[in-house]
C-alpha cells in the first residue's frame, strides 16, 4: 500500500498546516465549502508526493470538510490514508488516531522511527505524536494559537516557520534513515 522509494513516512496536519483557517467558508453545519492553501503548502505536498513520500492526513474534523478543501486544491490523491476524528470518534491528541493511521498504512510499531508529524497545535500534535512515539514538527506559520509548550512533552523534535521548509527537513531525515 504505501509503495514509496522513501523510508521517511509523513503524518499532517490540515487546518493551519496546510490550510490557512483564516480563509475557511463554512455552510450552516459547520462544514467547511472552500479554503484557501497556506503559501507554499501546496507546492510542498506535491512535491513530498512526487518525491515518493508517503503522507497520511491526520486531522480533526468533520470528513467532509477535509474532502472539500482537499478536492478544491487537487491535493485528494497526495494522500495515502485519511485519518479523520469523525471517522476515529476521537479528536488529537488521542494515540487512537496515529494508531488508525499506522495500521491504513500497513505500519507496525518496528516503523516508528520512520515516521514524523507535522502540525501547528502543541498539544493535539505535538503532545499526540511525541506520546505516541513519532517524531513531532512544528509549523508555527499562524499565529492563531500560542506554541508555548505546557508540559515537556509538548515540545516539538523540530520546528519550522514557512511549508517550504519541510522539503529540505524531510530530505534530510530521509538521509538519515537510509
Ligand atoms: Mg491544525
Amino acid at each position: 500500500m504505501t509503495g514509496s522509494e522513501k523510508k521517511l513516512i509523513i503524518f499532517t496536519d490540515i487546518g493551519d498546516t496546510i490550510i490557512d483557517e483564516g480563509t475557511e467558508i463554512r455552510d450552516e453545519h459547520g462544514i467547511v465549502l472552500r479554503a484557501e492553501c497556506i503559501p507554499g503548502a501546496r507546492e510542498t505536498t506535491l512535491r513530498l508526493h512526487e518525491a515518493g513520500y508517503t503522507i497520511a492526513m491526520v486531522a480533526d474534523g468533520r470528513s467532509a470538510s477535509f474532502h472539500h478543501m482537499m478536492d478544491q486544491h487537487g491535493l485528494s490523491p497526495v494522500f495515502d490514508a485519511w485519518i479523520i476524528s469523525e471517522e476515529v470518534g476521537e479528536d488529537k491528541p488521542s494515540p487512537k488516531m496515529f494508531e488508525s493511521a499506522m495500521k491504513a498504512l500497513g505500519l507496525t510499531e518496528a516503523d516508528k522511527p520512520r515516521i514524523i508529524m507535522i502540525g501547528n497545535n502543541v498539544i493535539r500534535d505535538m503532545r499526540g505524536a511525541n506520546r505516541f512515539g513519532i517524531r513531532s514538527v512544528l509549523l508555527d506559520w499562524s499565529d492563531r494559537r500560542s506554541f508555548e509548550p505546557q508540559l515537556p512533552e509538548d515540545v516539538p523534535a523540530y520546528r519550522i516557520h514557512t511549508p517550504e521548509e519541510l522539503f529540505p527537513l524531510a530530505e534530510r531525515l530521509e538521509a538519515e534513515l537510509s
